[in-house]
């Protein structure tokens, strides 16, 4: 393993840095570096890992002194595992309680019997998309890890036959409160009970599936109906199925985040969809009933005589489903000339023949492009 940045330089902070100056440069770079704001980028990962780790040390009075003292030799932690959520350090860190505020996951939390309840952190889980599953809606089995209460010990951390006990260091309360000498007198503070983590219990006797925690990482499956009419780089919210709570609080979101593969014909502007239609010169000058492909087959529209390339023409209601509407948008192609290639002799001269027979009033545009030219030079 690669040796382990100063936490100070990592937050990129003085030594002497104010617990606000922090947590001032903590938001920012986890919001910098936040894995929802840099998808897929394996070194934005690292650095939130290796920000948040730093912030957990130099947050804690406790742990920051013992760091101040004794460097990176203070901690033995290990991070990582599955996708930005930590695994050992053990649970009582909440990321969500941190975030919350900046990105709308689960910060709620209230005290009751002086135990903080905050609540579990929402997962998110990108999900891929055809354009057509978009566009009508789908049924989609996803897999996502998540945290879950421990079903051996339902959540207590005790091996079966043993309960847990009110922990010696808080009394159960779940903070502990520390007094520092500052140069405005004895100040206290409190915070969050090392032993115990905030529940207010320890384990004896640790349940062997869960190693004492009362919680799990599963690979939890579920079906989900996406809607029609969604699009790209939009989110899903699926209430309550997120991490559970490690300490009371109302369970998480599980938040998919939705990628459409484009289409082969069509582009998707909101509710509307576009395509090219190439036509041959012959169409385009005599107008003609076309075929024109949408996303429910075939359709026939006839084009008018004299149709120029780049035309656009509009099928109303023929474009995608609004979400939770029945309004649909339109289908918009635009016809594209194709001038033909390869002719033989008999086909040239016919054109040759056709040629001549045109006037000026057959091709208007040419026309006007050298009466420009003309009176530009007078
Ligand atoms: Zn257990
Ligand atoms: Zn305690």
């Amino acid at each position: 393993m690669a040796e382990k940045r100063d936490y100070y330089e990592v937050l990129g902070v003085e030594k002497n840095a104010s617990d606000n100056d922090i947590k001032h440069a903590y938001r920012t770079l986890a919001k910098k570096y936040h894995p929802d704001m840099n998808p897929g980028d394996a070194e934005a990962e690292k650095k939130f890992k290796e920000v948040n780790e730093a912030y957990e040390v130099l947050s804690d009075p406790d742990k920051r002194a013992k760091y101040d003292q004794y460097g990176h030799a203070g901690f033995d932690q290990s991070f990582g595992g599955g996708g930005y959520q930590y695994s050992g350090g053990g649970f009582d860190f909440d990321l969500g309680n941190i975030f919350g505020d900046f990105f709308g996951g689960g910060s709620g939390f209230s005290r009751s019997g002086g135990t903080r309840q905050t609540a579990g952190k929402s997962v998110y889980q990108r999900i891929y998309l055809s354009f057509e599953e978009a566009a009508f809606g789908c049924k989609k089995e996803i897999s996502y890890p998540r945290i879950e209460k421990c079903p051996d010990c339902s959540g207590t951390g005790a091996a079966k036959g043993t309960s847990p006990v009110t922990c010696s260091k808080c009394g159960g309360r779940g903070t502990v409160t520390t007094s520092q000498r500052t140069m405005f007198g004895m100040m206290q503070q409190q915070s969050v009970c090392p032993d115990c983590g905030g529940r207010g219990q320890t384990v004896p006797n640790p349940c062997p599936n869960c190693k004492g925690k009362g919680f799990i990482r599963i690979n939890k499956k579920i079906e989900i109906n996406v809607p029609a009419g969604i699009d790209d780089e939009q989110q899903l919210t699926v209430r309550g199925q997120g991490n559970v709570s490690t300490n009371g609080g109302p369970t998480g979101d599980l938040i998919i985040e939705v990628s459409v593969k484009p289409h082969n014909v069509f582009t998707r502007d909101g509710f509307d969809i576009y395509c090219d239609i190439p036509i041959t010169f012959v169409e385009a000058a005599l107008g003609a009933e076309i075929d024109v492909p949408s996303l429910e087959g075939n359709v026939k529209y006839t084009i008018p005589e004299g149709t120029q390339t780049g035309t656009s023409f509009k099928l109303a209601g023929k474009g995608i489903k609004y979400v939770n509407s029945t309004r649909k948008g339109d289908l918009i192609f635009t016809v594209i000339v194709e001038t033909p290639k390869g002719l033989n002799d008999k086909q040239k001269q016919l054109l040759r023949e056709f040629g001549l027979s045109c006037g000026k009033s057959n091709f208007k545009s040419k026309q006007k492009f050298f009466d420009k030219i003309f009176k530009d030079k007078k």
